[in-house]
C-alpha cells in the first residue's frame, strides 16, 4: 500500500515537470530532404552546405515589429501597388503579377519583384506571412535577395522541418540564425535588415557584404559576412559588380505575402 502511494506520488512529479515545459511544435511530416550530405563543404566552416547535421536553432518566441518608415525612407511598397518594382523571370522583363488586396501584396504568376531603384549599404524593413501549402522548402519559400545576389531566406520555419541553412532568416546556404525567431504559421514576421555592400577593385574582392538581421526583435545575424553568393546545393564564389544593385523579392511558386516595405540608404558620418 504504502509503495503504490509513493509510485502516484512519482507520476504526479513527472507530470508536473512535463507540463512545466512548453510544448515544441511538431514538425509537418514532409517528403522533402530536411538537409544533404553530398554537398561541398562551406569554405571556412565545419559544416557542408544545407548540412542534415548542422544543429537548428533554438527558439526564440519573438513578436512582428511593424515601424512605419521614417521620414528619410524610400517606401517600396506601402499596401497601394507595385510601382516601385519591375518584375523578370530568367532574364525576361514581365509586367509584375505579384496580387495587390487588402494593403499586402502576394506572390502570384511568374516572375521575381525587382526594385526599379538600385541600393548599396542600406537598412531595409519588411513584414512577411508565408504561405501554407506544401512543407519543406516548398512552405511560403520567398527570399530578401540583396543585391539580386545575397539572400535572407523566407520561410515557415515554425512548425517546418528543412536544413539548418535554409530556414527561415537564414543567409541562404551559408549560416542558420542564430535563434529561430518565426512567428507561429499564420502569423506575420518582420525583419530589419542593415547591410554593407561588398567592394571589388580590379576585379577582386577587397571586402565582402556584411549583414546585420533582427527578425521579430530578435538579433539572428550580427554583422555576418557572406562567403559567397545565394546558391541551392552548391557553393558560389563572389562575382565582381557594381557597388549599387536592386534588391529582389524570390517568387518561388508559393504565395507569400508581404506588407510595409521601406529603405534607407546608409551614408557617411558629417555628409
Ligand atoms: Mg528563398
Amino acid at each position: 500500500m504504502k509503495q503504490t502511494a509513493s509510485l502516484a506520488f512519482l507520476f504526479a512529479v513527472a507530470a508536473l515537470a512535463a507540463c512545466a515545459q512548453a510544448p515544441a511544435p511538431k514538425p509537418v511530416p514532409c517528403p522533402d530532404p530536411p538537409g544533404y550530405r553530398d554537398t561541398p563543404q562551406l569554405p571556412g566552416q565545419s559544416w557542408k552546405v544545407h548540412d542534415i547535421d548542422r544543429p537548428r536553432p533554438a527558439r526564440v518566441t519573438g513578436s512582428v515589429v511593424a515601424t512605419p518608415p521614417p521620414s528619410d525612407a524610400i517606401v517600396l511598397f506601402d499596401g497601394k501597388n507595385l510601382d516601385k518594382w519591375n518584375s523578370y523571370r530568367r532574364g525576361q522583363q514581365l509586367d509584375p503579377q505579384w496580387k495587390v488586396e487588402g494593403g499586402i501584396m502576394t506572390v502570384a504568376g511568374r516572375g521575381d519583384l525587382v526594385t526599379k531603384d538600385q541600393f548599396g549599404d542600406l537598412q531595409l524593413h519588411l513584414e512577411w506571412k508565408p504561405g501554407l501549402v506544401k512543407c519543406g522548402q516548398n512552405r511560403g519559400n520567398s527570399g530578401v535577395i540583396l543585391m539580386g545576389r545575397y539572400e535572407i531566406q523566407v520561410l515557415e520555419s515554425y512548425d517546418n522541418e528543412t536544413y539548418a541553412d535554409g530556414q527561415a532568416a537564414s543567409i541562404y546556404g551559408q549560416f542558420p540564425p542564430l535563434k529561430n525567431a518565426t512567428s507561429p504559421a499564420n502569423e506575420w514576421n518582420s525583419y530589419d535588415i542593415f547591410f554593407k555592400a561588398p567592394k571589388f577593385e580590379d576585379g577582386k574582392l577587397v571586402s565582402p557584404p556584411v549583414v546585420t538581421v533582427v527578425h521579430n526583435g530578435v538579433l539572428v545575424h550580427h554583422a555576418q559576412a557572406f562567403i559567397g553568393q545565394m546558391a541551392h546545393r552548391i557553393h558560389k564564389a563572389f562575382e565582381p559588380h557594381g557597388p549599387e544593385a536592386p534588391i529582389m523579392l524570390q517568387n518561388h511558386n508559393e504565395p507569400t505575402s508581404f506588407r510595409n516595405i521601406w529603405v534607407r540608404r546608409i551614408g557617411k558620418y558629417d555628409e
